[in-house]
This record gives C-alpha cells, sequence and structure tokens, in this order.
C-alpha cells in the first residue's frame, strides 16, 4: 500500500493477507491502538491535531505519515478498507459514502472526456442513469450489451473504450456474465473490466482471480448484512486505488467512520451469512419450482438455469436473491403479482436487499419502474415477476409465508 503521507503506522496492524477468506473477515486489516482493544475502535473525529506546527507542515507536504482530515483518510474507514482488500484479494481498496458514490468517484478518476464505457444492461438502475443521463454529461459515452452475449461485448468496443462493467449474476434475472472471457476483451482492447460484486460478495465471488481489474461493491448490502447503513468500496491495484483516492479526498465522495465501523463489524460474518442465505434462497427456489402458481424461477443454483454451468464454474455458491414469476391471465400479470406480495405477514415489502430480514419487491414498478414499458420488455422483466431477497428467519416461516402469498393468485 502506497498511501504516502495518508497511511497508519504498519507497527499494530494485521494485514492477514496470507489467510483463508473467513479468516481475513475477522482479522485482516485492524489496526490496534495504543490501548489494547480487542474489537475495532472507530474513530469519529473530523480532524487531527499535531505536537507542533513543525509536524503540521510536515504532514500536509507528505513528509511524514498520518491522518489530516477525515475526507482525506481516517483510522476506522482504513480499517475497513484494508479487510475488504484483504478479502475480495485486491491491493487497496477506497470506502465511499455509497455505492453509487463509488461508480461515479472511479469514473471520473480514470477516465476522461472522450472515452468510451461499455456496460452490461442488466445492472442496478441508478448505475444505467449515472452513466446516461449524468456522466454522459462529461463527453464519457456508454453503450449498453446483452450480459451474457460475448460477441456482444467484443462488437461494442471502440477504439476509445476504456472501461467494460458488469454485474454478475444480475438484479432481478440473475442473468450471468462470463467474468474472464469479458475480462480478456477488456484486455485486449486495453480498457479496464469493472465487476459490481453486490450480490455476491467476495465470500461467493472473487472477480479479480477472474481477471477483472476492479471490483465495486454497495456495502449497504450485504457487507453491513442488517440493513443499517449506506455506503460503498472500490478495490484494484495500488495505481488505480491511488487516482480514486485522489478523487475521493478532493471530492468528498468519503465514507463516514461510524458507517466503516458497521462495516468492519458486517464483514466479520460476511463468509457465515452469505453460506446461510444461498443454502435459505436454493431450498426456497427448489421450493418455489414445484408450486403450481409459479411459472418460472430464476435462481443461478438451479440446474433449469441457462447458465447454471458457468456459475459453477466461477462461483462457490448462488446467494440469497431469487425471483420467480407467477401463472396469471395476460391481463392479470400486474395484479396477480401484487396480490401476492399483499398477501404475505412476515415478508418485508421493500426493495433492498442483502438484509437478514427476507425482503420481497415487484421490479416492474419499484426498481425497474423508471424504465420504459419497452425497455423492461426487452430486459425479460415482466409484470408478474416478484423478487425475493432470502433472509436468515426460518426457512419453515419463509415458506410458509410465501404459501399465503402464492394462495393469493
Ligand atoms: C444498491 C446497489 C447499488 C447502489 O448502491 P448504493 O449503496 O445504494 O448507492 C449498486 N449496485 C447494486 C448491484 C446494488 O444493489
Amino acid at each position: 500500500m502506497s498511501k504516502k503521507g495518508f497511511e497508519r503506522p504498519e507497527r499494530l496492524q494485521f494485514s492477514g493477507s496470507e489467510y483463508a477468506t473467513e479468516t481475513q473477515a475477522v482479522r485482516a486489516g485492524q489496526w490496534r491502538s495504543e490501548e489494547g482493544e480487542h474489537s475495532d475502535a472507530i474513530f469519529p473525529t473530523s480532524s487531527f491535531v499535531y505536537t507542533s506546527a513543525r509536524e503540521a507542515a510536515a504532514r500536509f507536504s507528505g513528509e511524514e505519515v498520518g491522518n489530516i482530515y477525515s475526507r482525506f483518510t481516517n483510522p476506522t474507514v482504513q480499517a475497513f478498507e484494508r479487510r475488504i482488500a484483504a478479502m475480495e484479494e485486491g491491493e487497496r481498496a477506497v470506502a465511499t459514502a455509497s455505492g453509487m458514490a463509488a461508480i461515479l468517484s472511479l469514473t471520473l478518476a480514470l477516465m476522461k472526456q472522450g472515452d468510451h464505457i461499455v456496460c452490461s444492461r442488466s445492472v442496478f438502475g441508478s448505475t444505467v442513469s449515472i452513466f446516461d443521463k449524468y456522466i454522459s454529461r462529461t463527453g464519457i459515452e456508454t453503450s449498453f450489451v446483452n450480459p451474457c452475449d460475448l460477441d456482444a461485448w467484443q462488437a461494442a468496443i471502440r477504439p476509445n473504450t476504456r472501461m467494460l462493467f458488469l454485474e454478475s449474476p444480475s438484479n432481478p434475472l440473475a442473468e450471468l456474465t462470463d467474468i474472464s472471457a469479458v475480462a480478456a476483451i477488456a484486455q485486449s482492447a486495453g480498457a479496464k473490466l469493472v465487476v459490481d460484486n453486490c450480490f455476491l460478495t467476495p465470500a461467493l465471488q472473487k472477480p479479480l482471480l477472474l481477471g477483472a481489474d476492479i471490483v465495486m461493491h454497495s456495502a449497504t448490502k450485504y457487507l453491513d448484512g442488517q440493513g443499517r447503513v449506506v455506503g460503498g468500496v472500490l478495490v484494484g491495484n495500488d495505481a488505480d486505488m491511488e487516482e480514486v483516492f485522489g478523487f475521493v479526498r478532493t471530492a468528498g465522495t468519503c465514507m463516514s467512520p461510524f458507517n466503516a465501523w458497521i462495516f468492519q463489524k458486517g464483514l466479520e460474518t460476511l463468509p457465515l451469512r452469505m453460506k446461510a442465505h444461498s443454502e435459505q434462497a436454493f431450498a426456497l427456489a427448489r421450493w418455489l419450482e414445484a408450486q403450481p402458481q409459479v411459472k418460472r424461477v430464476y435462481y443461478s443454483g438451479l440446474e433449469s438455469h441457462p447458465q447454471h454451468a458457468l456459475a459453477c464454474e466461477q462461483q462457490s455458491a448462488f446467494g440469497g436473491v431469487l425471483s420467480f414469476e407467477t401463472h396469471a391471465a395476460v391481463d392479470d400479470l400486474r395484479s396477480s403479482a401484487w396480490r401476492c406480495i399483499d398477501a404475505t405477514r412476515m415478508l418485508s415489502i421493500t426493495a433492498n436487499l442483502g438484509d437478514v430480514k427476507t425482503t420481497i419487491t415487484h421490479p416492474a414498478t419499484t426498481t425497474h419502474g423508471r424504465m420504459t414499458a419497452e425497455a423492461r420488455a426487452a430486459a425479460g422483466i415482466h409484470d408478474n415477476l416478484i423478487r425475493v431477497s432470502v433472509g436468515l428467519e426460518n426457512i419453515d416461516d419463509i415458506k410458509a409465508d410465501l404459501q399465503l402469498g402464492l394462495d393469493a393468485i
């Protein structure tokens, strides 16, 4: 880590990079103060003091390593960054205020006017908007492609393409992208591949080991895992992250120490939670497939999933999110889905995901409601589609609650 002038002293710090993911989740990156606290300390301070004017000058000039101001560095934020960097097997991480702040910071730090992005069309709704509506204003253009079609990725490459961006599995239809294959396309084009690893996390998929250059997270989801705070993070090599860090410390898209502390604690249980979420979602997907009211289930763990073999290759499990379509008449598609959602009693009707609480949502009128009907149809998000982020309640209680919904279809 070459954060000249902005790194904590190394002596009390445990990098943990030689350990397995479960061990890193608990131990990597902790910076222990001289008090010897066992749990991670939290440093809610906006600025830092010096013993003399000379020391202040040395810090500001970069001659001396240390903190200055929490828009630049903060020990709690750095501890979270070191832990997630170790877990994703990257050189360095930069934490941001939200997942969207991560995408904005990354794009403005690494790209310039006249550059071009190729992006999967099946990415988070705000990701489409930020590229299409806002980043486009800086003269950086984005082309959207079918994430499953390698020829489409290749065909979209232009001489000025600098970044390829994807999410795998996608939300809500669990479409997968062959990350190694797209990494090869990016490499031969001299562009960087960025993977939004929000749905699987490093506990289940490590895009950097598959050839991606940068991993991005909405830490808001599984990294926290209990639906408390909003945050984001980027992981990559030292050179790229130094650029991103430069942007974040200047633009102020930084993470707060309170949130970093929550995420740091969240990471400790991440591998355990992802294993449990995956087991629960797998059981629920199998059960839903057998229900007469269900037309189709989208989950990469099912053998009926067209890319199940790819899922087994690049993921170590299938994650906690699935979606399904109701059997309904053409003029009853939306109503059937709404009746199902409304008849559940315990499940939370919310668009958030990655929580210990199971959530249920109607993508066509919430997360994907701002797309035109044609764009939704092209993306395969039909009005009878329901998404479930499977939480950690007892699986029989989740099934019983969904049964109430299915009975109302
Ligand atoms: C939520 C989400 C984002 C945006 O993250 P925020 O923390 O809400 O800004 C980006 N990508 C995916 C896949 C998400 O689910």
